[in-house]
């Protein structure tokens, strides 16, 4: 056939500043293409059995799902060839020409982002199939499509700015993929070399592969295999090549199940959270097998959304092979496993917390949002994901996690309430007057310091029966408790002084009374339990500059407190100056509420006093 018959294609712009990434700044292990290419010639032929599962007509039935690979050294070319679906002229255009698939999308946003060296990103996008111009100055790609209009065609390019397509009659089904090596890249012309690289990143394929004609790799479904024949290694070989990683399980689920589903399920959880690092939303990595033979690799809806980060594979026999992604998405079976695969999951995760809790709180560190956003959207799983929460509190010491199960072993006989506080941070909620009560009864207050962590309690409500309860808010009830603080005035001041407080403060006060919680401030504000919490509040400010509420508050007095004692006297005595101190004392109080909003009274106010003060 002429050059003239050849047609000419550019790369999309996206594709060529792809291309000069991967051949310009990709200079360490170049030797990833390779796993790449054997990793798209095992997906079209997973993608072929499914195919075959589903479709009356497939060119070419029968041909051996195995993947080839020949070395030749004088040509300086290594060739990958498999018998999967192929393309069509139209799939070549879109799939190594475009931007059409999601993958090399967001690799390239997260190189732009500055979300880390490139060679780790590719393995996480899989824009696999550009990484061959890494090592080779010409790519060709023959192909047959299993579609019965299909035609031989051959892609040809320098990964510079463009390829060309030409008609090649006369393939068989299937892809071959033939790089011509830069010179500088000649060893991947080398068996020796190309074997090795075999048995480092693709021993798990699951389709025989040859090296000019031998074989490499064993095939093998290890989530199929008893647990005892299994070592160390495997098992972390098996989590990188199927969760596309490159650290180490930090735990693992291997179980198979007879009902209520037949499962044989092999789940890692990843030991470094990329969420956290900066990168986007990890996509699901658990693929959905029936009798090893792969339904879809992503399948939504397997495990809760949640749970996004588990990574392996989940095999079901009880799946019928020739669903399709569509229907199954939404089937019963589906639901079946997810509810039965989250239990074990969560199960797993509280076994192991009990067994080394040190391990699981350096895990939860860097993965609770996960488990938060679990108790926050998945209702069946609520309760049991509770127990895997970890948070400090007023009985730890800083820095220190405990989960509800720590808290309530160390309640208080008869204590039925859970009690915590939400905050900045942990130093401002040591410093809260609300919890002074608590402090003094050496009843325990969990700390919670996240924003998110308001929607967690909301969700959760109550832990194992025990009500989770603010103590910001009014009403909570603690036993009374003989304070050893001296003098107080009687009930009739203490009365008095009440109903004057009232007077002086109107409005923003609903009620004022003495109480038990306080041993060193004069006064606290105790917010009503349906209303917004301080960081709620701040945030609703953010969003909205006209935004307010003017919150209303329960006034706790302490009067046993000298401050308030003086001032039981000074209302008749210097109704001025008495006026003055119970508005300070009472913008203090929203302040350590996180409740006031405009300070400029206040501020003038405190100047009034301290002119007082020094006479
Ligand atoms: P990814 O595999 O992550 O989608 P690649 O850049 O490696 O990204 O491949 C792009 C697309 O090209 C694939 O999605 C697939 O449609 C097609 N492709 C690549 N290699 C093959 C192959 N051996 N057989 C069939 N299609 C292939």
């Amino acid at each position: 056939m002429s050059d003239t018959s050849k047609e000419q294609h550019p790369f999309q712009a996206e594709i060529r500043q792809l291309l000069d990434l991967v051949v310009h700044s990709l200079y360490t292990d170049k030797e990833i293409f390779l796993r790449e290419l054997i990793s798209n010639a095992s997906d079209s032929m997973e993608r072929l059995r499914h195919v075959e599962a589903t479709e009356k007509h497939v060119h070419e039935p029968g041909l051996a799902m195995e993947i080839h690979l020949t070395t030749d050294e004088e040509a300086r070319t290594l060739t990958i060839a498999d018998h999967g679906i192929g393309m069509t002229h139209e799939e070549l255009v879109k799939s190594l020409g475009t931007i059409a698939h999601s993958g090399t999308k967001a690799f390239l946003d997260a190189v732009k982002a500055g979300g880390g060296a490139p060679n780790k990103l590719i393995g996480q996008f899989g824009v696999g199939f550009y990484s061959a111009f890494m090592v080779a100055d010409e790519v060709k790609v023959s192909t047959r499509s299993w579609r019965a209009d299909g035609d031989g065609l051959v892609w040809t390019s320098d990964g510079a700015s463009g390829y060309t397509i030409d008609e090649e009659p006369g393939q068989t089904r299937g892809v071959k993929v033939v790089l011509h090596l830069k010179e500088d890249q000649a060893e991947y012309a080398g068996e020796a070399r190309v074997k090795r690289l075999i048995e480092t990143y693709s021993n798990f394929v699951g389709f025989p592969i040859f090296l000019n004609g031998k074989r490499i790799n064993e095939v093998e479904a290890l989530w199929l295999k008893n647990k005892t024949e299994i070592s160390e290694d495997e098992y972390k070989a098996f989590y990188q090549f199927a969760g596309k990683a490159f650290d180490e399980p930090a735990y693992r689920l291997h179980f198979a199940a007879d009902a209520p589903l037949a499962i044989n399920a092999l789940l890692f959880a990843p030991s470094e959270n990329s969420e956290r690092m900066g990168f986007g939303k990890v996509e699901g990595g658990v693929a959905l097998y029936c009798r090893k033979v792969l339904i879809d690799e992503e399948p939504k809806g397997l495990l809760p959304e949640w749970l996004r980060f588990i990574k392996g594979v989940v095999d079901s026999a009880d799946l019928p092979l020739n669903i399709s992604r569509e229907t199954m998405q939404d089937s019963a079976l589906l639901r079946k496993l997810n509810s039965v695969l989250s239990k074990r999951v969560i199960k797993m995760f509280e076994k192991e917390a009990e067994a080394d809790p040190a391990k699981y709180r350096a895990f939860y560190r860097k993965f609770d949002r996960f488990f938060k956003e679990g108790i926050a959207t998945d209702y069946a799983n609520r309760e049991a994901l509770a127990k895997l929460l970890r948070f400090e509190s007023s009985l730890a010491e800083s820095g220190e996690l405990c989960g509800f199960a720590d808290y309530m072993s160390r309640a208080k006989d008869g204590q039925s309430e859970i009690f915590y506080l939400v905050g900045a941070n942990r130093d401002s909620l040591e410093s809260s007057p609300y919890l002074e009560a608590f402090k003094a009864r050496g009843i325990e207050v969990i700390y919670f310091t996240e924003m998110v962590d308001e929607y967690v309690v909301d969700a959760l409500g109550e832990f194992d029966g025990k009500k989770l309860v603010s103590i910001r808010h009014a009403g909570v009830d603690i036993e009374a408790q003989e304070t050893a603080t001296g003098d107080s005035l009687d009930a009739e001041q203490t009365a008095a002084l009440c109903e004057y407080l009232k007077a002086q403060l109107g409005e923003r006060v609903t009620t004022v009374a003495s109480g038990k919680r306080l041993v060193d401030s004069p006064v606290i504000a105790l917010v009503p339990t349906d209303g917004l919490s301080p960081q709620m509040r701040q945030m609703m400010r953010t969003m909205d500059e006209n935004y307010k509420d003017e919150v209303k508050v329960e006034l706790e007095i302490n009067p046993r407190h000298p401050l308030l004692r003086k001032l039981a006297s000074a209302k008749d005595s210097n109704p001025e100056l008495a006026n003055l101190v119970a508005r300070q004392l009472f913008d203090n109080a929203l302040i350590a509420a996180g409740l006031l909003d405009d300070a400029r009274d206040t501020v003038s106010r405190m100047n009034t006093l301290m002119e007082k003060a020094m006479g």
